[in-house]
This record gives structure tokens, C-alpha cells and sequence, in this order.
């Protein structure tokens, strides 16, 4: 069995196969494993498969996936874990944001005992502000309200024990939140630090658009608190609106009819129109993903596999 399979999804990064496995190949061999690496070619349209290739010529322990459209990094992570072959794998970036150099500490740690050793960035000085911002919230959100410990700064770079790899690969959902299905299958944890690097040459696939659906996924998946939340708030407001009915009857009974009362009348309606939009369309969400859930598509297809045996 092999030590070590290295997991990378590559979607449109032609520009950096070079610069990348320049990088990794010395840190591979300075380590004394046999590895296999897997490169999953995630539907880019640029040169990146053709790349992958001519890397192949030079090492036949680089194997390649190339999937039939772009389904997204979950889903060539996830692929990538079901193809693996080694006694644990890491997963990493292609854009060398996840510097290779690393590596050697992940697996110092795997075997003082850590079956899912997490590379923990120490900073996020290569996005920008809105992103920084954005994306503490989230994870201040994401620790409040979901079931389940993720390690603040954990990425997608990190290595897992085969019994890991093997948890994570039973997992049926089509909803591929990989850090939050890896924190929750458990096993004892590790974690090392490392400074992220700015992107090496191409462009971030994800847009505003994409990381919020992504966030959405990832508390969706892992919390029905805004779901059942909508229970409470709706408890609140019935129980106060009562109370006001009450207080409106006693009021007509003592002073008599009073007509004005619009203003209060249209923040009353406004208000509760609001949320129950809101609240509708958070059952919306999640329904939305429960109908993919029972749609059972496969997670990926596969176009072209090569360097794997049968
Ligand atoms: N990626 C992928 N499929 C996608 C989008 C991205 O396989 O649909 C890969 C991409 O090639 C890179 C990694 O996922 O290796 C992280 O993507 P990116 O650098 O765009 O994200 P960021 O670093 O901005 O979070
Ligand atoms: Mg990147």
C-alpha cells in the first residue's frame, strides 16, 4: 500500500502545473514515502488537462482525472478521496496557495498519532477586505450554530488517515461541504500553522455570488437552527400581538373608538410581511437541498482516467 496520495483539483490553472509540481516533486522526494499524486482536472476550458499530461510523461506516480464538466472543488475533492490509494491522503490547493513546503510537518504530526491533521492559515493578508469580513462572520456564525467543531482558519489543505478517508467516502450527500463533513465524521485531530501565499497566476474561480451559496451550504448542512428558529420568533410575535389585541379591546371598552392608528398599523403589517418572507424563503433553501439530496445524482462523472489500475 502506498504511503501518501496528494489530491489536487485543478480548474483553469494551465498557467501554474509547472510552477507547482516544481515545487512539490523536492519536498516529496526529501520525504522518505512511496506516493501517488492525483490531479482532478475539474472541467477547466484552458490547456490545464493537456498540462497535466506532459507532467505525466515525466512521473508515472502522477495520475489524472479528468471530469466531465466543472462540478466544483467539493466534488473533485470527493472524488479525489474515492480514488485514493494511500495509507493517508493530503489535500491541497492547485494555485500554490497551499505551499508544498508544508507537507513535511502534516505527516510529522500524522505520525505522532493525528488521524486529520488541519494546516491552520495564520493569516488571510492575499483576500481582500469585503472576503476577510465576510468570511469571519461566517465562521462566527458557523461556531455558534452548527453541530459540529471546525478549527478556526482550516482550509481544504489537510491530511487524512486512511480510517478518515474511509469515514468521509461512506458519506452520502450530494451537499459536499468537505470541512464540514471531515470535522464531523471525528477522529483525534492535529493541527500545523502556515502562512497562505498569494495566488500564483490565474484567477480565484469563486465571486461573491458562489462563496455566499457556499456559506449557505455549509451552515445548511450542518445546522437546522434557521429552520426551527422561525418557531420562536413567531412564538414572540403572536404572544406580543396578543397582548396588544388585549390591550386594544380594554382600550376601546374605556375611552371609546379612536380612529387614528395607521402608522402602527402598516409597521405591524410591514414587519410581519417581512418575516415571514424571510422565513419562507429559508424553508425554500432548505428544501431546495433536500430536493437535490433526493434527486441521488451522482456527485461527479468522469470523463477520462489516467494512470489508475482496472
Ligand atoms: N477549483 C476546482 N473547481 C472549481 C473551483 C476551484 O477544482 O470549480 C480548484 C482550483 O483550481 C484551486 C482550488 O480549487 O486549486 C481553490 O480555488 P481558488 O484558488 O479559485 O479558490 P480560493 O483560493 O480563492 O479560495
Ligand atoms: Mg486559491
Amino acid at each position: 500500500m502506498l504511503d501518501l496520495s496528494i489530491i489536487l483539483p485543478f480548474h483553469n490553472e494551465a498557467d501554474g502545473v509547472r510552477h507547482l509540481f516544481h515545487r512539490l516533486y523536492p519536498v516529496l522526494h526529501s520525504l522518505d514515502v512511496t506516493y501517488e499524486i492525483i490531479c482532478i482536472d475539474d472541467g477547466s476550458s484552458d490547456a490545464t488537462f493537456t498540462a497535466l499530461q506532459y507532467e505525466r510523461e515525466k512521473d508515472q506516480r502522477l495520475k489524472i482525472v479528468r471530469m466531465a464538466r466543472n462540478f466544483g472543488k467539493e466534488a473533485a475533492l470527493t472524488c479525489g478521496l474515492h480514488l485514493a490509494q494511500g495509507r493517508a491522503a493530503i489535500t491541497m490547493d492547485s494555485d500554490l496557495q497551499h505551499p508544498p513546503e508544508v507537507i513535511p510537518d502534516l505527516i510529522k504530526e500524522w505520525r505522532k498519532g493525528g488521524e486529520m491533521i488541519f494546516a491552520i492559515r495564520n493569516n488571510r493578508n492575499t483576500d481582500g477586505q469585503l472576503r476577510r469580513l465576510l468570511s469571519r462572520a461566517f465562521y462566527a456564525i458557523f461556531r455558534t450554530i452548527a453541530d459540529i467543531k471546525m478549527p478556526e482558519g482550516a482550509g481544504d489543505f489537510c491530511l487524512l488517515d486512511r480510517k478518515v478517508i474511509d469515514a468521509v467516502n461512506t458519506l452520502q450527500e450530494r451537499n459536499r461541504f468537505m470541512k464540514g463533513l471531515v470535522s464531523w465524521v471525528g477522529f483525534r485531530r492535529g493541527v500545523v500553522p502556515f502562512d497562505v501565499e498569494p495566488r500564483l497566476g490565474g484567477r480565484s474561480s469563486w465571486n461573491f455570488f458562489r462563496l455566499v451559496r457556499f456559506a449557505f451550504d455549509g451552515l445548511a448542512g450542518f445546522s437546522t437552527l434557521p429552520l426551527r428558529i422561525w418557531t420562536w420568533s413567531g412564538a414572540i410575535v403572536s404572544l406580543m400581538a396578543i397582548g396588544y389585541g388585549i390591550y386594544l379591546i380594554i382600550d376601546t371598552l374605556v375611552s371609546g373608538v379612536d380612529v387614528p392608528g395607521y402608522a402602527s398599523m402598516m409597521v405591524g403589517i410591514l414587519l410581519l410581511g417581512g418575516l415571514q418572507l424571510l422565513s419562507l424563503g429559508m424553508i425554500g433553501e432548505y428544501l431546495a437541498r433536500v430536493f437535490t439530496e433526493v434527486k441521488a445524482r451522482p456527485i461527479y462523472f468522469i470523463a477520462d482516467r489516467i494512470g489508475f489500475t482496472e
